[in-house]
């Protein structure tokens, strides 16, 4: 649970301007605001609930780096050293060793697919090590090694990052702010922005239920209600709603104390262990597009746990012996190629850090480093993300990896 974050005297009694605003207190606002205020910049998060209440307070939490696009994968390896040295990097708190404020927890990670992507596989896993990602292909006789209670019949390669784990979104996302805090950003909480000021075809700020606040630069990081949000800017984003349901489940002492964190392609599915011996396990069809993003999550969907438990079961047989725990479900904003969306948009002084797709918690961290040079410096320069700019969909472009495997939701 997200401990809630007592609501701030708005601006210790000053004023209400700032050099930039951020609509959103998910993983992705928070880390935006960490970047911006370490460089002096006045910031304010806006926020309509609480930090994480959104995406980020519902995320599974990997932190892998297996992507099939360079830029994805290049955001995810500069965050993965911010996950894996978070005391040094963000909490400032180093006594409590590596995971110190984000919860990370090295599992490793195991990317399955089925033998006709095995190419493609291979090929990524290539990209991957150029990056100098630590990622190796290994055989499935590799894998019942590390994982001896795994079925591992159905395909012949993987790759195999030794590395990776999960980590906890509600505990990163609020560490985050907590460290953007210290920098003096500010934080709004039970704040709705329901407009955007314009003059003269810039932004100068917004409205919202707390009042009126100025800046001249505006960002929309409000996950699965980023596309209201861009409209009330004038901007038509092809963003929609993509609902995820996950299933906690008890295992049986048989598969011991732990196992890899896996996404399974053959399967459509990945899982990854969860404190309490539990395993968290997500699906990736059927994970309806278009929803009203404040629809429940405190359960999931009808039908959902059943193909879950299949699922899982065909993966780690003796999972028939585990024992149901618990489901949820949660939002996030879904572009056409499900890949992010970036960079300055529409009106002057209005950017863009959403439309992560089901897979942005763990990019977080390097994906508010280079929107924050990318508004002060003029370009981001920690990874190349100019791709994910919005006008690629006026273009029809679809973003797609050099050795694309099919889209990650189905
Ligand atoms: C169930 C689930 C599992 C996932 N698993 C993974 C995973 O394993 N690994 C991974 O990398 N990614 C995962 N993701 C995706 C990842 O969680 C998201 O991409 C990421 O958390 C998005 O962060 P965000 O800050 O952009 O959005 P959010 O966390 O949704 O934050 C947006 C915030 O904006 C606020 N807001 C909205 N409108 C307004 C407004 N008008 N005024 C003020 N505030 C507003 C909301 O309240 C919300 O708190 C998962 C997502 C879900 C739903």
């Amino acid at each position: 649970m997200t401990a809630r974050i007592p609501k701030l005297a708005i601006m210790d009694g000053m004023t209400n301007t700032f050099d930039t605003l951020i609509i959103g207190g998910g993983a992705h606002g928070a880390s935006l605001a960490f970047h911006l205020a370490r460089r002096g910049v006045k910031v304010a998060v806006l926020e309509k609930q609480f930090v994480a209440a959104g995406a980020t307070g519902r995320s599974s939490g990997l932190v892998r780096m297996h992507y099939d696009l360079e830029p994805e994968a290049q955001l995810a390896w500069v965050s993965y050293q911010y996950f894996s040295n978070w005391g040094e990097m963000v909490s400032g708190d180093t006594s409590a060793g590596l995971s110190a404020g984000s919860g990370f927890t090295r599992t490793g990670f195991v990317q399955i697919v089925s033998p006709d992507q095995a190419d493609e596989l291979r090929a990524n896993n290539a990209m991957l090590q150029k990056v100098g990602i630590p990622s190796l292909l290994v055989t499935a006789d590799d894998v019942k090694r590390l994982a001896p209670s795994f079925y591992t019949g159905d395909f012949e390669i993987a790759a195999y990052e030794p590395e990776s784990g999960y980590a906890d979104p509600s505990a990163t996302a609020m560490s985050m702010m907590q460290a953007a805090r210290r920098h003096g950003a500010v934080l709004v909480q039970d704040c709705l922005v329901n407009g955007i000021t314009l003059r003269s075809g810039k932004v100068t700020g917004v409205t919202s239920s707390q009042g009126g606040f100025s800046a001249p630069v505006v960002v929309d990081a409000a996950g699965a209600w980023a596309g209201p949000v861009a409209k009330m800017a004038g901007l038509d984003l092809p963003i929609d709603t993509w609902r995820h349901d996950t299933l906690f489940v008890k295992r049986p002492a048989e598969m011991g104390p732990s196992h890899p964190t896996v996404i399974d392609f053959p399967n459509l599915m990945y899982f990854r262990p969860e404190t309490g011996g539990l395993t968290l396990v997500g699906l990736e069809d059927n994970n309806p597009i278009g929803q009203s993003p404040d629809g429940f999550t405190d359960k999931s969907q009808a039908g959902f746990t059943e193909r879950a438990i299949e699922r899982i079961c065909r993966r780690v047989p003796v999972m028939e012996q585990g024992s149901l725990h618990s489901s949820h479900g949660g939002y996030d904003g879904i572009t056409p190629d499900q890949r992010p969306v970036m960079g300055p948009a529409g009106p002057e002084g209005f950017w863009l850090e959403c439309g992560f797709s089901g897979t942005g918690f763990k990019t977080s961290p390097a994906a508010g480093l280079c929107m924050s040079e990318w508004i002060l410096d003029g370009a981001p320069k920690t990874a190349d993300v100019t791709r994910f700019t919005a006008d690629r969909f006026e273009k029809g472009i679809q973003i797609k990896g050099e050795h694309p495997y099919h889209s990650i939701w189905t």
